[in-house]
């Protein structure tokens, strides 16, 4: 393996405290309080924030409750003006809130920069939107009546957030959530408390602009998992969005379903790619080591299992191990540098766990070693490729670092088999040339994932399509398409415009 030189990283702090100061934010914010605001770059602490507690939950919802009352009979394209300054805000601190992902959740420039975009064209979308929340006219049995579907703003709307998109998840609902009429409470990750504080002060400032967006529109509520419960369990909050793990959503999804409330899940994810034999190898290189290795391995749609088959395993294996052997882990903030830090500790630990258990069930690793980046509080790691038996062990579990499994297939069918026989559902691709291969692996008898592409990896998804996944993933979708039906209700409207009663089915029902 190419042993490098790492730069030693530092200086974390301080670039906190300047970009926090160019984003409007007030340093005071770190002065104290239960969530350490720490950069995986250097593991260095830049201070601490205060945190709710869940009994402050319940003024929160009630403000943001009166708020909604009052936002939903606004109509909506004005509403969508509120979403369209949101939108100019995002574009003029692009630069400095992306530094601040990079800062604060260890994503590399690029992808820093690319998660504050995604905010950006959701707003783009919303805006959109705002003319478009349409319902049917649906054709009716009786006479002189008409039959149609209108949507209403649903209210208050929880979201609960992960460390690894720390700011696009709230934009992905928010700017639904506010184009539909209702109101937002967030929780953050309390490993990414600061670039929520950066955006909440961009929505302050387009809120301001708006003029007259009421009070309690949109509220941050930093806590730990008790804060997130309190929102999952208060009856004035009709749906919660929550992303993170499959252990967060088993216990959220039963609280909710308590209640008879809604809930969109976006959960763990364990994405596979399947490399046909007619595959396009120059291509299906790059598109895997973006998704197992981008954003260190850290995405709900990173690339977890690679099914090859067995006429091209060699070759591809032979291309990839020198790409993980190669790739530029360090300093995510340096050009060149293509894998940044693991979030913390316990991500490293559970990397190692499964590296020992996969070698345990006869896989053979690659990689996967910490890098000495001269900082013990930041956990760097080369990216791990594992040749495994068969799918087995840890392949089943989603380990939220970089490692990729690669097993070998014979036939399609044990591909595709392969592909869904794990219990999570969110992403899935096939590299293919052959039509008949891509066209089976989406239709019915295919990918049973919320997300299943060909010649393309599985993660980097555009807001335009709706995004999530099934099974052990949750069934939520979110974003582009038709996922704003969720944030809103239905109501099925029947008017009689006649003299005459008809009663549907032909009912006779006769008072003389
Ligand atoms: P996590 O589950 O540890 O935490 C996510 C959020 O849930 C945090 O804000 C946390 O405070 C909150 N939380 C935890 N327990 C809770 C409870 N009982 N009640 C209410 N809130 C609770 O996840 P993480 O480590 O921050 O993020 C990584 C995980 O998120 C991975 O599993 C990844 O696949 C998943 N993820 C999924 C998607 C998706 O769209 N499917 C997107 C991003 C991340």
């Amino acid at each position: 393996m190419r042993e490098e030189a790492m730069t030693a990283v530092s200086g974390t702090r301080d670039d906190v405290l300047a970009v926090l100061d160019r984003l409007g934010v007030d340093r005071a914010v770190l002065a104290g309080g239960d969530i350490v605001a720490r950069s995986p770059i250097d593991g260095g602490e830049a201070g601490r924030v205060t945190t709710l507690s869940a009994a402050d939950v319940d003024a929160l919802v009630r403000k943001a409750h009166a708020a909604q009352l009052a936002w939903r009979v606004v109509p909506a394209p004005r509403r969508g003006e509120l979403v369209r300054l949101l939108g100019e805000e995002l574009r003029a601190v692009r630069t400095d809130l992306g530094l601040l992902v990079t800062l604060e959740a260890g994503k590399i420039l690029s992808e820093g920069l690319g998660e504050v975009q995604e905010m950006i064209d959701i707003c783009d979308f919303a805006v959109g939107l705002s003319r478009q929340l349409y319902g049917l006219t649906i054709a009716t049995e009786r006479p002189g009546h008409r039959l149609m579907e209108t949507w209403h703003p649903l209210g208050v709307c929880g979201v609960i957030s992960a460390f690894n998109f720390p700011v696009a998840v709230w934009s992905w609902n928010a700017a639904l959530a506010l184009v539909c009429g209702n109101s937002v409470i967030w929780k953050p990750s309390e490993k990414t408390p600061l670039t929520a504080i950066a955006v909440q002060a961009a929505f302050e400032r387009a809120a301001a602009k708006f003029g007259s967006a009421p009070d309690g529109l949109s509220i941050l509520a930093q806590g730990h998992a008790d804060v997130g419960q309190a929102l999952v369990d208060h009856p004035l909050v009709p749906l919660v969005s929550a992303t993170g793990s499959t252990r967060m959503g088993r216990a959220v999804a039963p609280r909710l379903a308590a209640r008879f409330a809604r809930a969109i899940l976006e959960l763990g994810g364990n994405n596979a790619a399947i490399v046909a034999p007619s595959a396009d190898l120059e291509l299906a290189v790059r598109g895997i080591a973006f998704a197992a290795m981008g954003t260190a391995g850290q995405r709900c749609t990173t690339l977890r299992r690679l099914i090859v088959h067995e006429a091209v395993a060699d070759r591809l294996l032979d291309r990839l191990a020198a790409a993980y052997r190669s790739v530029k882990v360090g300093d995510p903030r340096e050009a060149g540098t293509l894998v940044g830090p693991l979030i913390d500790k316990a991500s490293y630990d559970g990397m190692v766990k499964a590296l020992a258990a996969a070698k345990a069930a006869g896989g053979t690793v690659i990689g996967g070693d910490r890098v000495d980046v001269g900082s013990g509080d930041a956990y760097y790691v080369r990216p791990a490729l594992v040749v495994m038996p068969d799918q087995a062990g840890p392949m089943l579990e989603e380990t939220f670092a970089p490692i990729l499994y690669v097993v070998r297939y014979r036939d399609l069918d044990q591909a595709i088999a392969l592909q869904n026989g794990v219990p999570q559902g969110l992403a899935s691709s096939i590299f293919t040339t052959d039509m008949r291969e891509a066209e089976t692996f989406m239709s019915p008898a295919g990918s049973d994932c919320g997300i299943a592409n060909v010649n393309l990896g599985p993660s980097g998804a555009e807001i335009g399509g709706a995004f999530g996944g099934e099974k052990e993933t949750g069934g939520g979708r979110e974003a582009g398409s038709d996922s704003w039906k969720a944030y809103m209700r239905r109501a099925t409207n029947t008017i009689n415009y006649s003299r005459s009663l008809p009663l549907a089915q032909g009912v006779q029902f006769d008072i003389g």
